[in-house]
């Protein structure tokens, strides 16, 4: 799963160079003073030594004493330029160390900032927020310096089962169930090849997982990328079944072995809803009058990322006229897609994608009424309805050289799933599989 990797690595290196930056700096400065000779350049050089030491071995008056975190929820208007000052933190110097990993200022009202306070300290000395469900970014101050890292969370692993079965929609059952937004997400990215969670879920459709609930300090936080999965809507009953390979790739499988992972997603929004379908003589909302509409429109918040449906290189980024930002991908074989309106793009023209790679964000640039998704797929350069068109079946089979390891994996899985065995940690599931990023 080199993409799970990749982004780790970079935060690392960002760190890295920051902490290099750090370490020369003061160097610098211990170099002009030289001549002085005196003690403030002594506790200069240490400081820098500190920094790149990760602060490992940081001096400490009062071992004994804990420091307190504070928990501050950012409320709706709210701006960082008032909260960090508020918590006694100097906001420019915290900004500049985050940049490389994250830009604190595009954080949002409802997500919580934690903030570090030495014993008897009036002011904070470290900050931390949580990037994502794996990693949580902190940012420190030691001798005055101020640097930034990314921690990963380590959670306790309890195998369980939750079921739901939908009403009315797939989300009230889902919450109803226990599941997180975070878990209806990766549970919809078990069957992107399968179901247009938008749009193809019926009521009566029910999900029966095997998961691993991910807990901090004995507080559920969320599940794991499941385990097993049978999903049934309408009359079709998939089985979802997450297996590695020899050669280290998890990804997920029917019961007869064929890799759920398909040419196409269904979507290229994991959640949205269709607000208006491929029309060949729409009225059109913002020009008054009657033209096709080549494509489908997703409802959904500016910034909603959007995904590459499938590999490609991208034949267009950018401005084009009543499309706004706009790119367009051409994949393997007759198919083209685009995304319209975006807010922002995110890929260059003549780059390559793959599939689930973010290439933009959902916007209402150029010709739009509100924030939507413009989606448009052609078949040999004309238009064809995304929601209906027939997708090339990928099916890669488990390798011949794992088929008795799947076999005896599934009915494992099987087994606890039904009731019929003892819930037990699966063999199999060491890692977390961030099922979007592993491109799964
Ligand atoms: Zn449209």
């Amino acid at each position: 799963m080199p993409s799970v990797i990749r982004p780790i690595v970079t935060f690392t290196l960002g760190s890295i160079i920051a902490a290099m930056v750090l370490a020369l700096l003061p160097f610098d400065s211990d170099d002009s003073t030289d001549e002085a000779g005196d003690a403030t350049s002594v506790a200069t050089a240490s400081s820098a030594e500190v920094t790149t030491d990760n602060a490992t071995d940081e001096p400490e008056a009062e071992p004994e004493a804990e420091p307190s975190w504070v928990k501050h929820t950012i409320a709706r208007g709210e701006v960082l330029g008032k909260i960090l000052p508020n918590y006694g933190l100097p906001t420019r110097a915290v900004l500049e160390a985050a940049s490389d990993i994250h830009d604190l200022t595009r954080i949002r009202a409802g997500k919580t900032l934690r903030f570090r306070f030495a014993p008897e300290s009036e002011a904070a000395d470290a900050l931390s927020y949580k990037l994502d469900a794996d990693r949580t970014l902190v940012v420190e101050n030691q001798d005055g310096i101020w640097s930034a890292r990314v921690e990963e969370i380590v959670y306790d692993r309890n195998t369980t089962i939750r079921e739901f079965t939908v009403q009315r929609t797939l989300w009230g059952a889902a919450t109803a169930a226990g599941l997180r937004p975070a878990d209806i997400v990766s549970l919809a990215e078990v069957y992107q090849y399968d179901i247009d969670f938008n749009t193809e879920v019926r009521a009566g459709a029910s999900a029966k997982m095997l998961v691993d609930e991910l807990s901090v300090d004995g507080e559920v936080q969320r599940l794991g990328a499941p385990l097993a999965v049978r999903f049934t809507n309408r009359k079709d009953e998939f089985v979802a079944i997450q297996f590695t390979t020899s050669d280290g790739r998890t990804r997920y499988y029917d019961a007869s072995g064929k890799a759920r992972k398909r040419p196409f997603l269904r979507s290229p929004l994991r959640f949205s809803r269709v607000t208006s379908g491929f029309n060949k003589n729409r009225y059109h909302p913002v020009l008054k009058t009657r033209r096709p509409h080549n494509g489908v429109d997703f409802g959904a918040p500016t910034g909603t990322p959007v995904h590459a449906v499938g590999d490609a290189v991208v034949t267009w980024s950018g401005p084009n006229g009543g499309h706004g930002r706009f790119v367009k991908l051409n994949h393997e074989g007759p198919y083209e897609t685009s995304y319209s309106h975006l807010s922002r793009v995110s890929v260059r023209k003549g780059q390559r994608v793959r599939q689930g790679d973010v290439i933009g964000y959902v916007g209402s640039t150029g010709l739009a009424t509100g924030p939507h998704l413009h989606y448009q797929f052609w078949v040999n350069g004309k238009y064809v309805n995304p929601l209906t068109v027939p997708l090339p079946k990928g099916g890669e089979e488990v390798p011949a050289a794992d088929r008795k390891a799947f076999e005896a994996h599934r009915d494992a899985l099987i087994l606890q799933l039904d009731g019929e065995l003892p819930i037990e940690a699966a063999p199999q599931e060491e890692a977390d599989v961030n099922v979007a990023d592993a491109g799964l």
